[in-house]
Parts: C-alpha cells; sequence; structure tokens
C-alpha cells in the first residue's frame, strides 16, 4: 500500500539576494553535520535533495542563470523554496538607475530584486528570509536609510502565505548560524512532506532557535557577566549563539572575547549597537 505521505524527492533553493554583504551565504556554506553539501548530495535521511540556484554559488551565469530563475517564476521549476539574503530598497528612489538587480530582459532593462520578489515569493513552497536585512531591514534599513530599505515581510505583508500555506519564515541575525538556517531548512522540507509541522513564534522565527535570552554586551566582557556588570538597564535579545557557538559548539561573538551587538532584534544598528561600545570599566 503507498503511504499516504507526499515525498519530495528534489527541491529547488532559489536564492535571491538584495542589499547585504553576502554574509549570510558565506555562514550558510559553513554549516555542517548536516551541511549544504549534504543536502545538495540527497545525504540527509528524509530530506528531498537540493538543488541550489544562487547568484554567486551556482556554475551557471548570464542567461542561462537567469532561465532558471524565470522558470520558477513561471512554475516549471517546482517544487522550489525561495530564500532572500539582503533588504529590499524601493527602487522608485533610485532615479534612472537601480539599487539592486539580478539579470536584465531581453531588451536590456535590469530586473530588480523587488521584481523577482514579486514573481518568485507567490509560486514558491515557503518563503525564508535569512539574516538582519532580509528580516527586519538590518543595516541598510537604518537611521539615515537613503535606499528605502526594508525587510521581506514589511515589503511583501504580513498576511502573504506561500504556496505551501506557510507566512514568510524569519531567520534573523548578522548573520544567523548557518547550522541554524540548515536546521529550518530541514524542518521546511519535513513540514512540506507533512512529517513534522514546523513551529514558528508570533515573530515568525523558527521557535527553538530563538528562545535564549542574551544582552548586547561590549566586548571582552566575560560570558555570562561576572557578577558585578550591571545588566538591569540592558535589553534581552532572543538568540542561540551563546549556547550553541557559531559552529559545533565553537565561536560565537561575546564568547571569544567580541561583542553582542544584538543583531537578532529589529532596528539593532540604531538601538542596541551603541550598547556594544566597549566599556571603560574593561
Ligand atoms: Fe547577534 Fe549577539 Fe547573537 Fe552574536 S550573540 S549572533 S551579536 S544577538
Amino acid at each position: 500500500m503507498e503511504s499516504e505521505v507526499p515525498s519530495l524527492q528534489t527541491v529547488y533553493l532559489v536564492w535571491l539576494t538584495g542589499a547585504g554583504c553576502n554574509g549570510c551565504t558565506l555562514a550558510m556554506l559553513e554549516a555542517s553535520e548536516p551541511g549544504i553539501e549534504d543536502l545538495m548530495l540527497g545525504n540527509v535521511p528524509d530530506a528531498p535533495r537540493v538543488v541550489l540556484i544562487h547568484p554567486e554559488l551556482s556554475l551557471e551565469s548570464g542567461d542561462t542563470f537567469r532561465n532558471q530563475m524565470e522558470q520558477a517564476a513561471q512554475g516549471k521549476l517546482s517544487p522550489f523554496v525561495l530564500v532572500l539574503e539582503g533588504a529590499i530598497p524601493d527602487e522608485s528612489l533610485a532615479g534612472q538607475g537601480s539599487f539592486s538587480r539580478i539579470g536584465t530582459t531581453s531588451d536590456g532593462i535590469p530586473i530588480t530584486t523587488s521584481q523577482w520578489v514579486d514573481m518568485l515569493a507567490p509560486v514558491a513552497e515557503a518563503v525564508i528570509a535569512i539574516g538582519s536585512c532580509a528580516t527586519w531591514g538590518g543595516i541598510p534599513a537604518s537611521n539615515g536609510n537613503p535606499i528605502g530599505a526594508k525587510g521581506l515581510e514589511a515589503y511583501i505583508g504580513r498576511d502573504f502565505l506561500s504556496r505551501g500555506g506557510l507566512p514568510v519564515i524569519n531567520v534573523p541575525g548578522c548573520a544567523p548560524t548557518g547550522e541554524g538556517f540548515v536546521e529550518t531548512l530541514i524542518y521546511v522540507f519535513l513540514h512540506l512532506s507533512k512529517l513534522v509541522p514546523i513551529e514558528l513564534d508570533e515573530q515568525r522565527r523558527p521557535r527553538w532557535l530563538y528562545t535564549h535570552e542574551t544582552y548586547p554586551l561590549p566586548p571582552r566582557v566575560e560570558y555570562p557577566p561576572a557578577a558585578g556588570f550591571d545588566l538591569a538597564d540592558r535589553p534581552t535579545v532572543n538568540c542561540p549563539v551563546p549556547l550553541t557557538g557559531w559552529l559545533r559548539g565553537f565561536g560565537g561573538c561575546a564568547r571569544v572575547g567580541g561583542a553582542c551587538i544584538g543583531c537578532t532584534e529589529r532596528d539593532f544598528a540604531d538601538r542596541l549597537l551603541p550598547l556594544s561600545r566597549p566599556d571603560p570599566a574593561y
């Protein structure tokens, strides 16, 4: 008797980049056990094989690369999951030019990131915003923001639902850990296969990832802060890094003498970054 559980054999991962630094791509590449390579080789039990369509990592380039994205938008490359890295600029502020684009039409007119989002998001099985720029706007949307940058949910609307019935899934961090992202991706696949439901919190973040409370802190402050360091006036942010480290339990911002800048939070650049200035007492 055939299983009634729909099984995804192959899923295309269409990766779009907006206004950002590509740090989330690097974070994703650092993931291991499993890494994105394991997914691409089909080595993760119960997860489909992933075909990565990425502006910097794909072997295809030029028209061939753009054709893949067009096919996805036309429903000919299915099923696919859309990932956005970077904020979405307001192209109406760009005058005769454009702020963020991938490829051109046959007439040579640039296709902007926001146009790709318009074409791809409605036909994607799931849509993931990776990093603080794609989720909440991040550094590009900080004070002074001359390009009208905003995060994906603000651009597309909080009521948006993907073809698989999911809202925009937010994985904030500057960058988030690659392992957290790959883990989220696998849960999305299992959810789409109706094997395990993905649990999101009120900010549409993977619920299990953003439970630990931490504090924006200056560099070289021992972590957790020693007695005597006043945390009373410091806001808390949710981030797994102080617990899990950056990679397989190692590294991670304040754990290695760096500062916690509160990067998983909305408006962190304006609101929380000043709290990570070096403290003269340390
Ligand atoms: Fe961002 Fe702080 Fe978490 Fe590091 S510990 S990822 S700076 S919120």
